[in-house]
């Protein structure tokens, strides 16, 4: 197929398990889109993603109302002092905090993730903002607790993300904290973001633009919730990353600052200048970056890789139309 390139993107960190990220990136008459669901998901659910690319390759983007957009550092779950530095490292004003990691138990409050927080807090000072991200880790009741112990550490959050995995237990937590909870996880497909805000399960949505299919489609969609929203990536190259400035970009109200600075994620990138953050601020793009193509040649797939992505992404094509 031409006109399609597949990638490995060789991750620092490990993210959802995989240290690569494969991606396939789309030229078209608009500029270049790219299509990246993750491998485990199936055809229905990749065409959102499909969209998106195609409207920044076919279509472009709508105007955007800002020209720069404020990103969170995020802070793994590591010890306080490597805590500190990331939070300086980056000179951002706000930082997410990873707590409640896999193989904690749901129902305590770990004296890591305090002492994480109180490290962030420091690093930031009083007037940075500090939100915590629990990844659907804890239990109702140890949410709760936590939650009042993290806050009492940070002196004061920001948000909570995703504390417990179901909306169900969002909306229990939401009516027993103060703390604000945004809902990430709970919204994966464009049907979420309602139900996650009938079920007053959120104060804030997490709003990623690929699988919500495009600028467009989630404007609506934040439209339609009528919450704050917070603009998130799925680990892109620099051209996805680039359509979720976009979004953030045309919002009409963009009250937090968004996780949009993960090309600090990647050890490689397809564009000559990636969109790392300086001093925790992205600048919005008008269209997408091109990509370079010596950059394309370095971190091509391998064939049968190749192959699975461009078939994947003729099949997802082919549903559209
Ligand atoms: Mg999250």
């Amino acid at each position: 197929m031409s006109g399609v390139s597949v990638v490995a993107l060789p991750m620092r960190t490990r993210f959802r398990g995989i240290t690569t990220r494969e991606t396939a990136l789309v030229e078209g008459p608009a500029g270049w889109g790219e299509f990246c669901p993750f491998v485990e998901y199936d055809d229905a659910e990749a065409l959102a993603w499909w969209r998106c690319a195609r409207e920044a390759a076919h279509e472009g983007w709508p105007a955007p109302v800002r020209e720069r957009v404020e990103v969170n550092t995020t802070v793994p779950a590591v010890g306080p002092e490597q805590a500190h530095r990331i939070v300086r490292e980056s000179g951002a004003r706000t930082a997410k905090v990873k707590v409640a990691e896999k193989g904690q138990d749901p129902a305590r409050t770990s004296a890591e993730d305090l002492a994480r927080v109180e490290a962030v807090r420091d690093a930031l000072g009083p007037d940075g903002r500090v939100r915590v991200d629990a990844n659907g880790g804890w239990d109702v009741d140890g949410a709760v607790a936590a939650i009042t112990a993290l806050a009492r550490a940070a002196g004061g959050l920001e948000y909570v993300e995703q504390p417990c995995a179901s909306v169900d237990e969002l909306a229990a937590v939401r009516r027993r904290v103060d703390v604000p909870v945004a809902a990430d996880e709970s919204i994966r497909r464009a049907e979420d973001p309602l139900r996650v805000a009938r079920a007053g399960a959120a104060d804030v949505a997490v709003l990623k633009v690929a699988p919500l299919g495009g600028v467009r489609a989630a404007l609506r969609v934040a439209e339609e919730i009528g919450l704050p929203c917070v603009v998130s990536s799925a680990v892109e190259s620099s051209v996805g990353l680039a359509a979720g400035l976009a979004l953030a970009g045309a919002l009409p109200e963009l009250p937090y600052a968004c996780g949009l600075g993960t090309a600090d994620l990647l050890a490689g990138d397809v564009v000559a200048t990636p969109l790392h953050p300086v001093a925790g601020v992205l600048d919005v793009p008008r269209r997408p970056p091109r990509p370079d193509p010596g950059l394309l040649a370095r971190y091509a797939a391998e064939p049968a890789t190749r192959d699975w992505w461009t078939a994947r992404l003729a099949r997802v094509q082919a549903h559209e139309s």
